[in-house]
């Protein structure tokens, strides 16, 4: 156990500053195609989120997504991680900037925004951090803190009928792990 944990921490550390970095090259060359929020996206979610936030997302669509492998893929794969290509995903979020392979509904929307709270709370460096370690420690994608956060508040969003301040109850998650 105390191997493994080690063997985490170090993969952890040496895996966090390339996706960093990767994040950060994603936004920046896809930001120049990406348009703001449709309008009735906007409505839509301004019952969750606030004007700031609404105002900075930035939405791409591209089938497949015009999103390379990270650098790291296929170090992940040869340690046995079941890593999936970010150009298969229906959507992923790089910071502001949401790109999304198929049409995106609300409930999908709604579920990126989320990350794209995550991110502006704890800056592009700590989400790629707790994003890298909450892979290794869950080797589960939907598993991972941020990722359960953004699936349990997209079930919310989908079945409360009563609106509830997400950006509140993400900041909630964020400080309880
Ligand atoms: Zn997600």
């Amino acid at each position: 156990l105390l191997l493994r944990n080690k063997f985490l921490e170090v993969s952890a550390s040496v895996l966090a500053f390339p996706v960093h970095a990767y994040i950060c090259r994603q936004r920046d060359r896809l930001e120049s195609h990406a348009t703001p929020l449709p309008d009735h996206d906007r409505k839509a979610l301004s019952e969750y989120f606030t004007p700031q936030v609404l105002d900075t997302v930035r939405i791409v669509h591209a089938d497949p997504l015009p999103i390379p492998n990270p650098p790291f893929a296929s170090l992940i794969r040869r340690l046995g991680f079941d890593f999936l290509s970010p150009s298969s995903v229906a959507a992923i979020t790089f910071d502001n900037v949401v790109a999304c392979r198929i049409r995106i509904d609300t409930s999908l929307l709604f579920h990126e925004l989320v990350h794209v709270v995550q991110y502006r709370t704890l800056g592009v460096r700590k989400f790629a951090q707790q994003y890298v370690v909450g892979f290794l420690e869950t080797q589960s994608y939907p598993e991972i803190p941020l990722e359960k956060s953004a699936f349990d508040l997209q079930l919310r969003f989908e079945t409360d009928t009563l609106r509830f301040d997400a950006e509140a109850e993400i900041r909630r998650h964020l400080t309880q792990k």
